[in-house]
């Protein structure tokens, strides 16, 4: 499969490397240099970032917060990890521009499925910032309503695995890993490979997924290089 524009989805925990919490910058150096080579190779790159590594809505209700104003606080939590892969991402040579969901100007413009582009085609990241803008949603899901809006031709997920497997491979030593699956096989067998609302847009607009292990340094470009890495999620 080769590929002109994709949408990659970096979850906010992977920023965290090693530690237990924020960025680790060694991680985001990682990820900019790893973008870059996509770039060079003439790939239009979007990118929906999360935010777990710093507030998820959700967890904060635990803890007495009102979840639409945790859900807000986490979508700030994404905005300050966009800012940081953008700045990541300078420092390389490349210009990641922030398209915020909701209008914060100046941390951001908010975002346009034209202006972006534009700025794809330019060679720049566009790096969407805030997931959907709503709460009681996902990055994933984000990630998903981006993908079609930018017309992606897929959308990467990075994960700290191989890819979707039977069972959770962190858990269960005897689960075997997908080369491909249909969408429909993942709501059947119950995987918990992103939320289903995620799941069901890409479904029902044909955006083919492939989950995949973006903490091993090279694989993004190995990937978009034609290496058969990670599971594709198709519609069958
Ligand atoms: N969030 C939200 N609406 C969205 C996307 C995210 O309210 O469209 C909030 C939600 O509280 C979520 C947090 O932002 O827990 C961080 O996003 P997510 O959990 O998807 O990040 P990841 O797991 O990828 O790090």
């Amino acid at each position: 499969m080769t590929f002109k524009r994709i949408l990659l989805k970096l979850s906010g925990e992977s920023l965290m490397g090693e530690q237990k919490y924020g960025i680790d910058e060694q991680r985001l150096a990682q990820y900019a240099q790893q973008i870059k080579q996509v770039v060079d190779m003439g790939i239009q790159v979007g990118i929906m970032i999360g935010g777990g590594n710093i507030f998820r809505g959700l967890s904060g209700t635990s803890k007495g917060f009102d979840r639409v104003k945790g859900d807000q606080m986490g979508m700030l939590a994404t905005t300050i990890n966009a800012l940081g892969l953008s700045s990541a991402l300078k420092a390389v040579g490349v210009e990641g521009r922030v398209f915020t969901a909701i209008h914060m100007f100046p941390i951001g413009e908010q975002f346009s499925k034209w202006r972006a582009i534009d700025a794809m085609e330019k060679g720049e990241v566009a790096i969407f910032a805030g997931g959907t803008g709503c709460p009681y949603f996902t990055t994933d899901t984000g990630s998903a309503l981006r993908g079609i809006e930018i017309e992606a031709d897929v959308m990467l997920k990075g994960t700290r695995v191989d890819g979707i497997y039977t069972a959770d491979p962190e858990k269960d030593p005897t689960a075997t890993k997908f080369d491909k699956i249909t969408y429909d096989e993942i709501y059947n067998r119950k995987l918990k490979v992103m939320d289903l609302t995620a799941t069901t847009l890409c479904r029902d607009n044909k955006l083919p997924i492939i989950v995949f292990n973006m903490d091993k340094v090279g694989n993004l470009v190995k990937l978009l290089s034609g290496e058969n890495l990670g599971t594709l999620v198709y519609e069958g």
